[in-house]
């Protein structure tokens, strides 16, 4: 596979290493034999490897005193690592060191629907402004992670989904981003899937095996994690819950099926039956902030009012909620997780949101796959993506490259 120039090999054993460092950052030799369940020796062959081939280097750790050792972290002097999110109607950029510290973050508001060409322009103005500013060289990019809105093979990176990503159908990123940064291991994954590796990694799914990351937007999608691994599927389409049905009869979804999740409970959902009841009269508050803004409503606006109590504002949101509720009981009894992560625009839209999610999915559960189940909105709602697509790619550059899939993180 065409991966760029800086191709790093490393063994089954080595990647064991790396995960454990990854994971638990700067370690000294013996609680790193003990994470990795390696001996002292052994342990001892493979660091000093790995620092000869200046992947590994030593660090004075604050505190740290475990004789003439030094504690172990990747070698910064490697390269830096890239994030791309690319939303349906933003794309943001960040650039982190190898510890995947994140450095800085820029985002600016886009369309998906104006191509991989553009949008992906718009990414990379955004890093070259990064680059400049942090005064890093291209060269000195290590790998960039992207995260598309929609399905995308695993691991070619090519996009499926052409009715989420209208004109990127069939494309790799990969081949289009590579003409700016040659030297790059460049991947591409769901979004979701990154938000959910982003969780694993820095949010509030550290330390859980099982859970789910569901991104509320635009559309409604899941990143699925299963004994502490990505689950992708058969066809790297798992977590597509927006397009489970809730109404037989309800609208068109863009699917191209009837009465999805993501129809009758996503943000444009949200947006349109706010507009509708504003049109009628149903609420003074509604009908002010659509004249406001030209004639239409964002599922933000209707959060808004709701939190100035319009009881009408208030019950759209009970309605979503209470629908995105029922699917993820559906979903809870399947996969039987110890948490929930909602992230996405729409997950901002309140207590309100959540209570209804969370009293929904213990009402339509078997009340055993409940016990001690957590459903929490992201804290790291903003940055979560990049920081997924950060994590993602240190992975695949220092763990999975060549090797068998099982040692993902
Ligand atoms: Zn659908």
């Amino acid at each position: 596979m065409d991966q760029g120039s800086k191709s790093i090999n490393i063994s089954a054993d080595e990647g064991v290493i790396l995960q454990k460092i990854f994971r638990h950052g700067p370690i000294n030799r013996a609680d790193l034999a003990k994470e990795a369940g390696f001996s002292r020796s052994k342990v001892s062959g493979l660091v000093t490897d790995l620092l000869f081939r200046d992947i590994l280097s030593e660090t004075n750790r604050p505190g740290s005193c475990h004789g003439k050792w030094k504690d172990l972290d990747i070698n910064q002097h490697l390269g830096y690592l890239v994030g791309i999110d690319i939303g349906t109607t933003s794309v943001d950029v960040s650039l982190a060191d190898c510890s995947c510290s994140l450095m800085e973050h820029q985002f600016e508001a886009s369309n998906v629907n104006d191509g991989p060409e553009i949008v992906l322009g718009q990414a990379t103005n955004l890093l070259e402004e990064i680059l400049q500013s942090q005064n890093v060289k291209k060269a000195d990019i290590l790998g960039i992670g992207v995260g598309i809105p929609g399905p995308v093979r695993f691991p070619s990176g090519e996009v499926i989904g052409g009715q989420f990503t209208p004109g990127w159908e069939g494309h790799k990123i990969q081949e289009i981003l590579s003409k700016d940064f040659p030297g790059a291991v460049i991947m591409t994954e769901n979004d979701a899937n990154l938000m959910a590796v982003g969780s694993f990694n820095e949010g509030l799914a550290q330390n859980t095996d099982n859970f789910i990351f569901v991104k509320i937007g635009t559309g409604i999608g899941a990143g699925v994690f299963c004994g502490g691994q990505l689950y992708r599927g058969a066809t790297s389409c798992a977590g597509h819950i927006g397009h489970t049905c809730v109404d037989l009869a309800g609208p068109v979804c863009r699917c191209g099926n009837k009465g999805c999740l993501e129809a009758k409970a996503g943000g444009l959902a949200i947006a349109e039956i706010a507009e509708a009841a504003a049109a009628e009269g149903k609420s003074k508050l509604l009908m002010r902030l659509k004249n406001e803004n030209r004639g239409r409503l964002t599922a933000v606006q209707v959060g808004e009012a709701a939190a100035r109590q319009d009881q009408i504002a208030q019950s759209i949101i009970i309605g979503s909620a209470a629908l995105i509720g029922s699917v993820l009981a559906g979903v809870v009894n399947l996969h039987n997780p110890e948490l929930i992560v909602l992230g996405g625009g729409v997950s901002k839209l309140g207590d309100l949101f959540l209570a209804e999610i969370r009293r929904e999915v213990l009402k339509r559960t078997y009340s055993y796959t409940t016990i001690g189940l957590r459903i929490g909105i992201s804290p790291i709602n903003d940055t979560v993506g990049v920081i997924g697509a950060t994590h993602f790619i240190r992975d695949w550059i220092f763990l999975m490259e060549g090797k068998p899939l099982s040692l993902a993180l």
